[in-house]
């Protein structure tokens, strides 16, 4: 057997721009292409991945774990550096893409807009729709399975079977995953956004806390909601949905300025007690807007409450509360992942901000057999049985 060889191409030391390359035998498998919001240009490094390829036109797969921007903005660039090989990702990922890049949401400022309309009507000529839970053959010695995880909606983790050693890359994740669908890694390739904060975060907390806050307020006034991304918006909808689904016969969700183009993926996926309102803001109930249309809406209301569930570093107003909760997997919830699936190596996609390296290594060391491996951008690491 031919062995594995892997590479980093985006995404440590940042909070976006995940993007991983793996070799296996023949085959090149590009693990999420995310558009880093912080360099330019904002993705990628396609010079790096050239290192490995003749051009992007030599890649044969590239796996989109979930719609959102730091694990998919780069697939124009891909696109328009004329990938040829597959684009895998799950149905409905695949519905929510195709959503994106045919509105202006699609940010990708290395593109004209035209550019990338031309380039999202051949998207569909790439993509291959792997259905949930079942094995599906890439390859005579590749077999690849889709996960579904609970980050947003059609978000998935990604185990390949090379041979009979299992590679795992979850994308993002969060809390409340069953891993008894997982397979047992060799290699673990995971979301570690939060991995070296230096307290850890217990976000079933903050999540109580916005509960309570909903029950006290709703009816009351306006919630307002800044959100960022539409996994925000599904999480705050779960909550609401166990909140109010007893209590109440409908709630007014108000969406201003996000994410209007997937309206109808929403309704289809939550909770029918919910009355969608695209803008216009007629009754008291709550309300999702975009950071830009934030202060258009306070304008508008007289009686309102803004809650920030993403923290913010401002002072905040008499009417503005902050109850951060993260999406991404905690440290507490990586290692019970570790504890779960045991795999032999554990490789990182990891944030410097945090600064808290050397203490996790030490605990992981003191818990785990487990290798702990940080890779560096372009650094290669071959893997042989
Ligand atoms: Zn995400």
């Amino acid at each position: 057997m031919e062995g594995i060889v892997l590479s980093v191409i985006g995404g440590i030391k940042n909070h976006s721009g995940s993007s991983i390359y793996i070799k296996l035998g023949e085959k090149s498998i590009l693990l999420d292409c995310g558009y880093n919001f912080r360099n330019t240009p904002v993705f990628p490094d396609i010079k790096i991945l050239n290192l490995f390829l003749d051009g992007i036109w030599d890649l044969c797969y590239t796996y989109i774990s979930h719609a959102h921007l730091d694990h998919y903005g780069g697939l124009t660039k891909l696109l328009d550096e004329k990938f040829n090989g597959k684009l895998i990702t799950s149905t409905t990922t695949s519905t929510l893409l195709n959503y994106y890049m045919s509105t202006k949401y699609y940010s990708d400022k290395n593109l004209k807009y035209n550019k990338i309309r031309e380039l999202k009507d051949t998207i569909g000529s790439f993509i291959n729709e792997i259905p949930l839970f079942i094995e599906e053959l890439l390859d005579e010695n590749i077999k690849i399975k889709l996960l579904p995880v609970e980050h947003t909606i059609g978000s998935t983790v990604l185990e390949i079977d090379y041979n009979g050693i299992i590679i795992t890359y979850t994308g993002d994740i969060n809390n409340n995953i069953n891993f008894k669908s997982f397979n047992k890694p060799d290699i673990l390739i995971f979301d570690a956004t939060l991995f070296h904060k230096t307290e850890n975060i217990d976000n079933s907390v903050n999540i109580h806390k916005l509960k309570e806050f909903l029950i006290d307020n709703f009816k009351k006034q306006h919630i307002v909601f800044p959100v960022s991304s539409l996994g925000h918006i599904q999480y705050i909808f779960k909550i609401i949905e166990e909140l109010f689904y007893i209590e109440y016969e409908s709630i007014d969700v108000h969406l201003y300025g996000v994410h209007y183009d997937i309206y109808q993926i929403l309704k289809n996926n939550l909770p029918e007690i919910i009355n969608y309102n695209k803008g216009g803001i007629s009754k008291n109930g709550i309300i999702f807007c975009s950071f830009n249309n934030l202060s258009e809406i306070k304008r508008k209301l007289k009686n309102f409450v803004v809650v920030y569930v993403e923290g913010v570093n401002k002072k905040l107003d008499r009417n503005e509360i902050s109850l951060p909760f993260y999406l991404h997997i905690t440290r507490d919830e990586i290692f019970r992942m570790i504890n779960e699936l045991k795999p032999k190596y554990a490789i990182p996609i990891y944030n410097s901000d945090y600064g808290n390296k050397k203490i996790v290594e030490k605990l992981w060391n003191d818990q785990f057999e487990c290798k702990l491996l940080y890779l560096d951008i372009g650094e290669i690491w071959r893997y042989n049985k």
